[in-house]
């Protein structure tokens, strides 16, 4: 069988549930849902510590964030190190990255294993971004979203002869601050449904995540909101004015991601290869789009954890496909590789999805501790497809990025079975006091199995 090309589009922030094949009732996605129709949607895919930079070298690498480095979101990465990307193009392939990189730049951190990389500098801009590649920096003119498409594209044109090639397109949008493309500005004027954990007061959470500066009623500087609320307004009449501005401009740059998804598909139909690539759509994590009075990630919540993943391969991946067993960022890589029949790096942490994955469940932690502006306090925790257990250890260990303040330990459990939306935390609740347990031992047990260390400062097992 020939070897697939493959095409890996990534988002910074998009939520699952701000695409309509995710059954969005915010907006439409029809280009990114056309991926999902021809192939498969995974309901179940995790980022291992939902941040972006950790994110994305846990993609690139196939390995947890305390395996490749990239904690936090200023620890740059050693580019080095092996990557799916690294080993394809020892493989033959003919390799490209263009767009948000956002693991550092400079000697030993810019793109390696590239042919052609081409990247925005660290968070990078959405109206006439800055690049940076192997010929030096410049600036191009026009919109992040459709600069970033046009070099990949370019790029493609470009390639001569048969063998195989790996472009990966990774957006900016629709990371803060959602600044959307001037023909989009005006989408999105109707009122915007509230979601409905809009109003939760947090009654049985443990105080660390009340210690966040993420609510949306609270921390939407003016650089996000880019206009004053109307004066005169009470203290939840004006956050729900916030709630709109803000999904307002992340809806409008959503839209510029999928006419660009459209974009591919379409360069890809016109030749006569969508049938044969490997196409990917994600995003390094999820984010809260009002959800828990929130914006932003970071949480092992829910919407905060989960990916969006659809993968189109007609060739070799049934139409209309519905994942539902477990799938992490950890696993990228090796089903990239699985799919072009080249071996994993023996450091790989992952599993390929090509096939079910079979996992029970899978661990997650966020290191950056209470940094100066999200105030997210570090946690690790194990969710199957029942329960969800967190520890909060909130300690930085001296990380950088992280504050310098530490806090009492304390646990969550939700049963999300019952508690979908995760408001009720059981971890106290004495009906869940083997529930607790065994997560706890179970949590331990991957963990180690990842090759991970317990923090110091948690109590012993009973
Ligand atoms: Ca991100």
């Amino acid at each position: 069988m020939t070897r697939p090309n493959i095409v890996v589009i990534l988002t910074d922030d998009h939520a699952a549930h701000a695409i309509g094949a995710y059954g969005s009732v915010v907006n439409e996605t029809p280009r990114i849902d056309e991926i999902a129709a021809a192939g498969a949607r995974f309901d179940n895919c995790f980022a291992t510590n939902s941040l972006c930079s950790p994110s994305r070298a846990s993609i690139l690498t196939g390995t947890y964030s305390h395996i490749n480095g990239v904690t936090t979101l200023v620890t740059p990465i050693d580019a080095g190190q092996p990557t799916f990307v690294s080993r394809l193009k020892d493989a033959g392939y003919r390799t490209a990255m263009v767009g948000k990189w956002h693991m550092g730049d400079g000697e030993g951190h810019n793109p390696e294993g590239f042919d052609y990389w081409d990247v925005l500098i660290d968070q990078g801009e959405y109206h006439d971004p800055h690049f940076l590649s192997s010929e030096g920096l410049r600036q191009v003119e026009g919109y992040a979203t459709d600069v970033i498409t046009d070099l990949a594209l370019a790029w493609l044109e470009s390639l001569e002869g048969d063998d195989p090639w790996c472009v990966l397109i990774w957006h900016k949008a629709p990371h803060r601050p959602w600044q959307p493309a001037d023909r989009h500005a005006d989408l999105y004027s109707d009122p915007i449904p509230l979601p409905a954990t809009w109003d939760d007061d947090y009654a049985t959470r443990a105080s660390s995540a009340r210690r966040a500066a993420m609510r949306i009623a609270e921390h939407l500087n003016a650089e996000d909101l880019k206009q004053d609320p109307p004066a005169g307004l009470s203290y939840e009449d004006e956050a729900l004015w916030k709630y709109q501005r803000y999904m307002q401009d992340y809806l409008r740059c959503v839209a510029s991601v999928d006419d660009n998804v459209g974009r591919v598909t379409d360069w890809l139909r016109a030749r006569d290869l969508f049938d044969e690539t490997l196409m990917l759509y994600s995003s390094d994590q999820g984010f809260f789009l009002g959800d828990h009075g929130w914006f932003d990630k970071r949480f092992m919540y829910e919407e905060s954890i989960r990916m969006p993943l659809v993968v189109s391969w007609p060739n070799r991946l049934p139409a209309g496909t519905v994942r539902r067993d477990i799938a992490t960022n950890v696993d990228f890589a090796q089903t990239v590789l699985d799919a072009a029949g080249v071996a994993p790096d023996p450091r790989m942490q992952g599993r390929s999805l090509l096939e079910a994955t079979g996992r029970d469940g899978f661990y997650y932690r966020y290191w950056e501790h209470d940094d100066g502006f999200h105030k997210a306090p570090a946690h690790y925790g194990y969710r199957d497809h029942r329960y969800k257990l967190i520890y909060f250890y909130n300690d930085g260990m001296g990380l950088l990025g992280t504050g310098p303040f530490t806090y009492p330990g304390e646990w969550e459990l939700y049963d999300l079975e019952r508690d979908p939306d995760e408001l009720r935390n059981v971890a106290r609740d004495p009906a869940y006091a083997s529930v607790f347990s065994d997560m706890r031992r179970r949590l331990r047990q991957e963990q180690l199995a990842v090759a991970d260390a317990p923090y110091a400062g948690e109590p012993a097992l009973a």
